[in-house]
């Protein structure tokens, strides 16, 4: 089991959402089935679900490795890069 280091190097307190929704959603159209909260800067994107899957994209434009969920109710943290929750 790989120990994933990426959650202790997280800016704290966490940064607060950028938007309420998937900016590059309601930039083309397309409809987020949920939301996924970046732990470095704050972006909101969509998860893996959604036909554009953004969460993932802006972590492969920007390196930031760790989102949370941004659904109510939810409380889990997913590191892109060793793909285990933390
Ligand atoms: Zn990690
Ligand atoms: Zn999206
Ligand atoms: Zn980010």
């Amino acid at each position: 089991m790989k120990q994933c280091t990426h959650a202790d190097a997280l800016p704290l307190p966490e940064p607060g959402p950028l938007s309420d929704t998937c900016l590059e959603c309601l930039a083309t159209g397309t409809h987020p089935v949920q939301l996924r909260l970046c732990l470095t800067c704050g972006h909101v994107g969509c998860c893996d679900s959604s036909p554009k899957r953004h969460a993932t994209e802006h972590y492969k434009d920007s390196g930031h490795p760790i989102m949370r969920t941004f659904e109510p109710g939810e409380a889990w943290r997913w590191c892109f890069v060793d793909h285990v929750l933390v």
